[in-house]
């Protein structure tokens, strides 16, 4: 059952993996009151407590994801912030921080209060609004950083598009200066871009399609560095897909410059040749790139250049997908294939650890916003995701909470998803029924 609270939950037989605390044991988890109330091997909950045997499952802190698009208000024919959070919670997330761009952007604290509201009436993960930098994400005045953060936003981003002038994101990095916010950059140079809709290279050639050269990513990445350094404010650069930007990104942190990195799933797991027969479910911004590419973003992780897992998450109707390639709406949904995602392509094929992978996926995007999260450490909140990293299934629509479905991962077969999440004690996904009543 979900969506209840239930007082206590004393989860048996686990493989305990807590990166803030460095841990991957066999143990139990014990949840009381909506916090983790105790952790170790051989716990005796309250005689009331709801008993799962996990059979070595993994338990990990609740899943958090910086980077989704959940459509409301303005486009809830694509998403809305209920089914938005389903699917997160479907996919093993406890948190999302979503990005600006609806309609109206969330460039004022009504925007940020509505969104905040929303969601928890729906109760089925936290979310964290993602303010606009400029008013109407237009790039050109600052909005009011300081009543946004006072609303709840937790980040600043035009995200969807970039900020053109290098003065005005100066200006942003100096204002969020004062209140040590973070600036969210989706590093994309529009005058080499322009028009593009895939990748340039041979691929966009053999095709006829306008492409996008690394470059319009590598030189904006570079900028928005050289601004971090030289304002000291907070960078974090969004979805990663190029091997020049990893390579500036780990210059940059050398240096000290306070920037962090995101990538998505898509961009360790494919490469342009996903567009051929022109696939417009493969068609995103940043778009697919090579496999060198690939294998520069997969050693970015591993060393630490980039910080953390982010999905992107973008959903659109099928009409958007369903016409000529240039024509297609960019990107595509996310939050139930990432962990799926992770588990084949890092955990199987790339041989990170679990603990890496919490790492990325919880740990390190809790300390990137500055949100309580990511550790399974007695007395926090109990935001906890138990993963099934050997469950066969195959991804189809009619099994996907998110109300578009546009990847291009469906039919596919996966091994491994979360199959229990839990936000604040409550049950919020609970794919096998391990907890019943009585
Ligand atoms: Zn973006």
């Amino acid at each position: 059952m979900t969506g209840t609270v239930m007082e206590a939950i004393l989860l048996k037989n686990g493989r305990i993996i807590d990166p803030s605390s460095d841990i991957d044991l066999a143990g139990d988890l014990l949840i009381e009151d909506r916090r983790i109330a105790d952790i170790g091997p051989g716990l005796k909950g309250p005689e009331h407590a709801q008993l799962v045997d996990l059979n070595n499952k993994w338990v990990v802190p609740g899943l958090i994801d910086m980077h989704v698009h959940l459509r409301e208000p303005g486009q809830e024919y694509k998403e809305t912030i209920e089914t938005g959070t389903r699917a997160a919670a479907a996919g093993g997330f406890t948190k999302v921080a979503c990005m600006p761009n609806t309609s109206p952007p969330n460039d004022n604290e009504g925007i940020t209060r509505f969104i905040l509201d929303k969601a928890r009436e729906a109760g089925n993960c936290q979310v964290l609004p993602v303010a606009a930098v400029s008013t109407g994400q237009k790039g050109r005045g600052l909005t009011e950083f300081f009543d946004l953060l006072n609303a709840g936003a937790v980040a600043f981003s035009d995200d969807g598009v970039p900020v053109r002038k290098a003065s005005v994101m100066r200006l942003a990095l100096e204002y969020a200066l004062n209140f040590d916010a973070l600036i969210i950059s989706h590093a994309e140079e529009p005058d080499l871009s322009a028009q593009g809709c895939m990748n340039e290279g041979i691929t966009s050639t053999r095709l006829g399609l306008r492409g996008i050269p690394n470059a319009a990513e590598d030189v904006a990445v570079f900028r928005d560095c050289c601004l971090a350094e030289l304002t000291g404010a907070r960078l974090h650069i969004a979805h990663v897909s190029t091997k020049g930007a990893v390579e500036i990104i780990r210059r940059a942190k050398e240096k000290g410059v306070k920037v962090t990195a995101e990538t998505a799933p898509h961009y360790f797991s494919l490469t342009e040749e996903a567009v051929e027969d022109y696939n417009t479910l493969a068609k995103m911004n940043p778009p697919l790139r090579t496999e060198e590419d690939r294998r520069a973003i997969i050693e970015g992780l591993r060393d630490g250049t980039i910080d953390a897992i982010a999905t992107d998450h973008a959903p659109h109707e099928s009409l958007s997908k369903e016409c000529e390639f240039a024509l297609a709406a960019n990107g595509i949904i996310g939050l139930e294939t990432a962990l799926p995602l992770a588990l084949k392509v890092l955990l199987r094929e790339e041989g990170f650890s679990p603990l890496e992978i919490a790492r990325l996926m919880s740990q390190n995007p809790a300390s990137i916003l500055k949100v309580e999260g990511g550790s399974l450490e007695k007395g926090k909140r109990a935001d906890v995701t138990v993963i099934d990293s050997e469950l066969p299934f195959t991804l189809d629509r009619d099994s996907l909470f998110s109300k578009s479905f546009n990847s291009p991962f469906l039919g596919q077969s996966f091994r491994g998803r979360a199959i229990l999440t839990i936000m604040e004690g409550k049950v919020t996904f609970d794919l096998l029924g391990l907890l019943r009543e009585g």
